[in-house]
């Protein structure tokens, strides 16, 4: 067994860690004063002129496939480069991307979204949450009535990211109402001018979603993706389209917590003392340590499965759990650290920790989580063996 990188991995790795640190880690005070002024923290000019820096290096569409000028990297690498990533709290994406659904477009859907969404010339949003079924989502209520070469569409949906600047969304809608989410739910492409209207939810994390309303909005038969009545699927796929990177990311913020925790109780004397000499302090950086690592190789795991093909699903759940679960308590233990510096908003763990919150609720809370994996061990689908067994 070598867990070591490969050479290639480990170029990468170290080209977005040094993109990272002289690129994006110099933004953060001056993102951190404009979220506290409500703005948005990287104004999108801003964000598109550190995407086209890192295109010149040929960082684009890194999960994109080569023949639509992306790199395809693997899932390995893209846990990888999204722990560095996650070392800063700007919200900073290589550009070149789009849903893994829209790769599912016709050839006149892939030069009217797909191929725009990967140039940047149109930001789409995923819609299928609604107030009434968020984990329960084969329970939408959101419908969409056939009438001659159209459809119309009527309904709410809520928390949807980026649903307040998108340009077009994917969105999920019952069409047979008698087969529900098994074979009854429609994925259509809709563009903002067809009439849905967002309006932005605050939360406690500084990038708001937004709730969608659709009243009789209308779009032509051509506007479903896929097939008609496979939606569901779609969906499943898109949320499914890579949990392991999502922890990943908290992995990178839960590294650079500790290395800021251990910088303070080195420095902050208390009682004659630097803090980091007591067992108190210690005691949460090893146990921060441990869980680090834990987690690290649930996320390489996960993503070592997903490149060779094995079903990865359950090990997803375990790193998008455990990532959740870890950051949470880890961030809140660096917080402590740092006593009531840590509760300012001079400093950015305050942020981290409202952020990291989320971690918990989206693409499928703890306990949906937790019930998957329970689940798929009771049904004798996995064992606890895992993957080697
Ligand atoms: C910031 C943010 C961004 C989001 N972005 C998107 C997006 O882009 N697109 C989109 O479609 N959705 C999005 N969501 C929605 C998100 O996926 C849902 O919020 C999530 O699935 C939970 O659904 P819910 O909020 O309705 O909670 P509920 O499903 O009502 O759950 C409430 C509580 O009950 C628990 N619970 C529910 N069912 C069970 C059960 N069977 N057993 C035990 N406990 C249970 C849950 O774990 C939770 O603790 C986003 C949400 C947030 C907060």
């Amino acid at each position: 067994m070598d867990l070591s990188l490969t050479d290639e991995e480990r170029e990468i790795r170290d080209w977005v860690r040094t993109f990272v640190t002289r690129e994006i880690m110099p933004l953060e005070q001056t993102v951190l004063e404009r979220e506290r002024r409500n703005e948005r923290g990287l104004t999108l000019e801003e964000l598109r002129g550190l995407q086209a820096k890192a295109q010149e290096a040929g960082f684009f569409g890194i999960q994109t496939p080569e023949e639509y000028g992306g790199m395809g990297l693997g899932a390995v690498m893209n846990a990888l480069i999204e722990i560095e990533l996650g070392r800063s709290f700007v919200q900073f994406k290589f550009g070149g991307d789009a849903d893994n659904i829209l790769f599912h477009a016709n050839d006149a859907q892939r030069a009217e979204y797909l191929l725009p969404t990967i140039a940047g010339e149109k930001i789409s949003c995923f819609a299928i949450t609604e107030p009434g079924a968020g984990s329960d989502a084969r329970n939408i209520r959101t419908t969409a009535v056939r009438d001659g070469d159209e459809w119309v569409i009527n309904g709410e949906k809520t928390f949807i990211t980026g649903g307040d600047v998108a340009d077009f969304c994917m969105v999920f809608a019952v069409t047979d109402k008698e087969l529900g989410a098994n074979g009854g739910v429609t994925c259509f492409l809709v563009d903002r001018e067809a009439g849905w209207q967002s309006a932005p939810i605050p939360t406690m994390g500084e990038w708001g979603p937004a709730s969608l309303s659709f009243q009789d909005v209308r779009v032509p038969h051509s506007a479903i993706l896929g097939e008609e009545g496979r939606g569901f699927e779609l969906a499943m796929r898109w949320i499914g389209k890579g949990r392991y990177l999502l922890p990943a990311r908290a992995l990178g913020a839960c590294e650079r917590l500790v290395e800021m925790g251990m910088e303070h109780a080195r420095n902050r004397v208390t009682f004659g003392s630097p803090i980091a000499e007591r067992q108190a302090i210690q005691w949460m950086i090893a146990d921060s340590a441990v869980e680090i690592e834990a987690l690290r190789w649930l996320v390489l795991s996960a993503a070592w499965q997903v490149d060779q093909g094995l079903d990865s699903r359950q090990s997803q759940s375990m790193a998008k759990l455990y990532g959740g679960v870890k950051a949470n308590e880890i961030v809140d233990r660096v917080l402590q650290m740092h006593g009531g510096m840590g509760y300012t908003r001079e400093l950015p763990i305050e942020r981290w920790y409202r952020e990291l919150r989320v971690l918990r609720i989206y693409e499928g809370t703890d306990e949906i989580q937790r019930r998957t994996i329970a689940r798929n061990l009771l049904s004798g689908h996995v064992s606890v063996r895992g993957h080697l067994r």
